[in-house]
């Protein structure tokens, strides 16, 4: 039977990353996936903010070439976010302009790139390769993969479930049960063309709205010229039509005559921050963690600053001759929490509060945005100030806003 120090679930962001740093750290690494190519398809609007982005990646040459004060590399970059514009039921239309807030990545090449790198510092990737069973035995992980039509079993000191939203590790590790529906964004997304005239280069595009997105909303992110990722998320039960009918209605009203390219459905996790992410001899990392952000839906950055950090502690406890125990495990999940469980907290009541808004309020807060915009009040882009700004002037809306006061 093949040993491994680490054997990584999923070969996303997260598991591309935990595997770069573990093999980089001296261990043995095999990271699997169960497709049959990395990055394809993809289930995500691609954009990242900047800070947290350069913040993991800026230090590397492959992605940033020219620097961290640079763009990245315009081999995974589809478009830069230079400004944003919210879209309310009732038309009305804020635009934020921040040149360089973030990025739109080419997904299908981002991982892949990833996944290269981790094959570059001395992980073992294979595609098509899924795991389909689990045992604690002797101190180790004994887990069955299957491939290609034909199972074996593999030993390994540290499981990582690196394995998205559908996390099995989760599950048969009993680190946390399935999702409830309610904690689940149900999306649908499409990659369109022909959009020339509906879109400004480097601008997102948010649409909310009963009609368009009931506790959720919809995106339009640039993919270069006339191209953009077209997407729709809303939470749970909260509509009788699907998430697509909900997409293919946006895109009659907003999008028309949009050439339509690629059709992929997903679903994002908007949670609580995690409580539970190790246990003995396994780690949690990214979507399999709850480690989105409960506002936006984004996860990309989260999921490679939690590659590091589980890296980072895998490799301590095991090079330092310790045994991987839940106790020794445990720094990842305390950086984690002392870093991020606040910032989780504040943005799940943000998204809250938000979803509590009926379409004349979105109105409103829109409204509001805009003027805010306009007098220049806005300064550093942030929610909390984006939210400050909306009560100030729709003082209407304070009532709503009080448990986040
Ligand atoms: C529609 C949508 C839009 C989104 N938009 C954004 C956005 O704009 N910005 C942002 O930051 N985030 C966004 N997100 C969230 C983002 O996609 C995730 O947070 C991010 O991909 C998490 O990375 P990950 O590595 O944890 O998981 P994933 O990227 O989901 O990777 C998990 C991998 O594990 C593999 N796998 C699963 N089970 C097994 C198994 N048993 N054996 C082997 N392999 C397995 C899967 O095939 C997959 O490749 C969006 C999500 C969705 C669904």
């Amino acid at each position: 039977m093949e040993s491994w120090d680490i054997l990584v679930v999923g070969a996303g962001p997260a598991g591309g990353t935990v595997a770069h740093h573990a093999a980089g750290g001296g261990l043995s690494v095999l990271l699997v996936e169960k497709r049959q190519q990395v990055g394809f398809p993809v289930r995500c609007a691609e954009a990242v903010g900047r800070e947290g982005f350069v913040a993991e990646l800026g230090g590397d040459p492959a992605f940033f070439p020219d620097g961290p004060e640079e763009d990245p590399a315009p081999v995974f970059l589809a478009d830069r976010i230079d400004e944003g514009e919210l879209v309310s039921p009732g038309g009305r239309r804020a635009r934020l302009q921040r040149p360089r807030t973030g990025y739109v990545l080419e997904r299908k090449v981002f991982d892949l790139m990833l996944a290269e790198r981790a094959a570059r510092t001395g992980a073992e990737v294979r595609v098509k390769t899924r795991t389909v069973g689990l045992e604690r035995a002797d101190g180790a992980w004994r887990v069955e993969l299957c491939g290609e039509g034909r199972g074996e079993t593999v030993n390994c000191r540290v499981l990582i479930g690196a394995d998205g939203v559908e996390s099995k590790t989760a599950r048969w590790t009993g680190l946390r049960g399935p999702w409830k529906t309610d904690e689940l964004h149900s999306c649908a997304q499409v990659l369109a063309a022909g959009l020339d005239d509906s879109l400004r280069p480097g601008c997102v595009y948010f649409h909310l709205g009963a009609y368009i997105a009931p506790r959720g909303y919809a995106w339009a992110f640039p993919k270069g010229p006339g191209r953009a990722n077209i997407g729709v998320g809303l939470r749970g039960e909260s509509s009788d039509a699907t998430a697509l009918e909900h997409l293919e209605a946006l895109l009659e009203s907003h999008y028309p005559g949009a050439s339509i390219l690629e059709r992929v459905h997903g679903c994002v996790p908007s949670t609580p921050p995690p409580k539970r992410i190790v246990g003995d001899g396994v780690m949690l990392v990214g979507d399999a963690a709850g480690q989105v952000d409960p506002f936006s839906g984004a996860g990309i950055n989260w999921a490679l600053e939690a590659g590091r950090l589980a890296a980072q502690t895998a490799v301590t406890a095991l090079t330092s001759g310790r045994e991987p125990t839940l106790d020794n495990l445990q720094d990842y999940q305390r950086t984690w929490t002392q870093r991020h469980r606040r910032e989780h907290l504040k943005l799940a009541k943000v998204k809250g509060f938000v979803d509590s808004l009926t379409d004349d309020e979105l109105d409103s807060a829109v409204t509001a945005i805009a003027e805010a915009a306009a007098g220049d009040e806005l300064g550093e882009f942030s929610v909390g100030r984006l939210l400050r700004q909306v009560l100030r002037h729709a003082p209407g809306l304070l009532w709503k806003a009080r448990k986040l006061l």
